[in-house]
C-alpha cells in the first residue's frame, strides 16, 4: 500500500469493520480466539464472482481448529453451505459462519453460496461497479467472500470472474500461487490494454494494463519496472506469487495515488500510473507485505518500512531516479517538523510493543511515517553495514519467512546477529532512534538523505 489518500475513505468504512476486527472479543470473533486454542488454517480459496448478478460461491480447503471451520461473513448474504459436497444447514452469528467439521483432522472443503453488495466511492472497501476495481484492504475480505481477516493465516486463491460487460477486459490472476494476505485478492475491469513489459532473468513474464490513452503514462511508470524486479528476484530470493507477473491502472476517483499490493497484478492509481516510485513500491510487496506477510497490524513497518527502502535500493542499482530526496522532503521532514496539517502525516513510534491490539486503521500507525522512518531505518543500517550487506540479511530473512507470517522484532534480531559484533551497538541504536522513538533523532533528514557506503 502506498496511498496515503485512502485514509479519510478507509475512515469512512470502518463501521463496516467485521466481527473481531476490533479485538478484545473473546466470545466469537475471529482475532479474539484464545492463542493456545489450534487455529484453523485456510489452505486455498476458489472463488467465483459474477459481477453482473453481484454473487459468489467460495470453495475453502481448510484445516479444521477444535472441531469447526469459522468464517467471517459479516458483509455477505450466505445462501447455501457444504461441507465437502454435502448441504448443511447455514450456522451464522453475527457475521461468523460455523461449520461443525466432528472428527476431521485433515483439511475439509466448505463451499459457500453468496450474494454481495456493490459498494460506492465512499462506502469504499468490497466490489465497486462505479470504479470497476475491488478493495478488500485492510480486512474487509468479508464485503466480497467468505474469508479470516487475520493475518497469521495465509492463502492461495485461484479465481474466475463472470458478468463483466461487453468491452470490458476483467484483470484477475486466476492463481495466486503462493501463500499471502487475505487482502491480495482483486479484479478490475475496465476498458484495458495489455503492454508486454519484458521477462526477468529468472523468467517472470511482466505487463502493464493501462486505461483509455495511458500508454506513454504506463511506459514512464514501467521504465525500470522489469529491471527492478528482477533486482528482487537475484537479491531477495524467487518471487511467491507465480510466473506471471504485472501492474493494473485503477481508477480510485478522487484518490487514484499510490498502489496497492494484489500480487501478482498489482493496483496502481492512476494519477501515479506514470510515478516509477509507485510502481517498484508495489513490486517490492511481493517480497515484503505479500510475500512475507506481517504477523501483526503494529508490524506494519515491516511491510512499508521494508519496501519503501528496497523500492529505492532496486531504483538505483538499475540506473533508476534516487527517492531518497522525496522521501525525506516531500514526507520525513513534514512529518518530524509536525508541519503538516495532513493526518496522514503525523509522527508516532512505528513499532509498537503489542499485537494486533490497537485499532489499525483508526491509529496513527496507519499513516506515512512507518514508511518513512522504517525506510532511514534500513539506509542507516546499510550505512553501518554496507548495502549489499543488509541485502545478504534481507534476502536471508525473506527466504526463512516467504508465505509466513512473521515480525518486525523478528527483522531486528536477525539484522543484529548477522552484522559484526562491533556494529552492534551501532544498530541498536538506530532502533532506538528510528522504530522505538517518537521524536526524529537530530539530523535526522541529512542523516536519511546521506549513503555512507
Ligand atoms: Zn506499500
Amino acid at each position: 500500500m502506498l496511498n496515503y489518500g485512502f485514509l479519510p475513505l478507509v475512515l469512512a468504512v470502518s463501521v463496516f469493520a467485521p466481527i473481531g476486527c476490533d479485538g478484545g472479543d473473546d466470545t466469537g470473533g475471529l482475532d479474539g480466539r484464545d492463542k493456545d486454542v489450534v487455529r484453523q488454517d485456510i489452505q486455498s480459496i476458489d472463488l467465483a464472482l459474477d459481477l453482473a448478478a453481484l454473487t459468489g460461491r467460495a470453495a475453502l480447503v481448510v484445516v479444521p481448529g477444535e472441531g469447526k471451520v469459522t468464517l467471517d461473513v459479516a458483509g455477505l448474504d450466505v445462501s447455501a453451505v457444504t461441507l465437502d459436497g454435502a448441504s448443511v444447514e447455514p450456522d451464522i452469528l453475527d457475521g461468523t459462519l460455523t461449520v461443525s467439521t466432528p472428527g476431521a483432522t485433515d483439511a475439509v472443503t466448505v463451499g459457500v453460496d453468496y450474494a454481495f453488495t456493490a459498494r460506492t466511492p465512499m462506502t469504499f472497501d468490497g466490489w465497486m461497479p462505479l470504479l470497476g476495481v475491488t478493495f478488500v484492504w485492510p480486512y474487509y475480505c468479508s464485503n466480497l467472500f467468505p474469508c479470516d481477516p487475520s493475518m497469521d493465516d495465509g492463502v492461495t486463491f485461484t479465481m474466475d470472474v463472470t458478468g463483466v460487460e461487453d468491452g470490458m477486459t476483467a484483470v484477475y490472476p486466476t492463481s495466486t500461487y503462493g501463500d499471502g494476505p487475505t487482502y491480495i485478492a482483486a479484479v478490475a475491469v475496465g476498458e484495458y490494454t495489455k503492454l508486454d513489459l519484458g521477462v526477468t532473468t529468472a523468467g517472470t513474464s511482466l505487463s502493464a494494463w493501462y486505461l483509455g490513452d495511458g500508454l506513454d503514462d504506463a511506459e514512464e511508470g514501467t521504465a525500470h519496472l522489469v529491471d527492478a524486479f528482477d533486482y528482487f528476484e537475484q537479491t531477495y530470493g524467487p518471487y511467491n506469487f507465480g510466473p506471471v507477473a504485472g501492474t493494473v491502472e485503477v481508477d480510485w476517483g478522487a484518490d487514484s495515488w499510490g498502489g496497492m499490493e494484489h500480487h501478482p497484478f498489482v493496483h496502481v492509481g492512476k494519477f501515479d500510473f506514470n510515478d516509477e516510485e509507485a510502481q517498484v513500491h508495489e513490486a517490492g510487496h511481493g517480497w515484503f507485505g505479500d510475500g512475507v506477510r506481517i504477523a501483526c497490524w503494529e508490524d506494519f513497518v515491516l511491510s512499508e518500512g521494508t519496501t519503501t527502502y528496497i523500492a529505492a535500493r532496486a531504483l538505483e542499482q538499475v540506473d533508476g531516479p534516487s527517492e531518497w530526496a522525496y522521501y525525506v522532503d516531500d514526507f520525513l521532514v513534514p512529518i518530524c517538523e509536525d508541519s503538516s496539517r495532513d493526518p496522514t502525516l503525523v509522527n508516532t513510534i512505528v513499532l509498537p510493543d503489542t499485537c494486533n491490539e490497537i485499532d489499525f486503521v483508526n491509529d496513527d500507525l496507519w499513516s506515512i511515517t512507518p514508511y518513512m522512518k522504517g525506510a532511514c531505518f534500513y539506509e542507516e543500517v546499510a550505512d553501518v553495514i554496507g548495502q549489499d550487506e543488509l541485502d545478504v540479511v534481507l534476502s536471508e530473512f525473506y527466504t526463512t519467512h516467504v508465505g509466513q507470517a512473521a515480525r518486525m522484532q523478528d527483522m531486528v534480531d536477525l539484522i543484529e546477529e548477522r552484522a559484526p559484533e562491533t556494529d552492534r551497538a551501532a544498530i541498536e541504536a538506530l532502533v532506538d532512534d528510528w522504530l522505538l522513538s517518537f521524536d526524529c533523532p537530530e539530523n535526522y533528514a541529512a542523516r536519511c538523505r546521506t549513503h555512507g557506503n
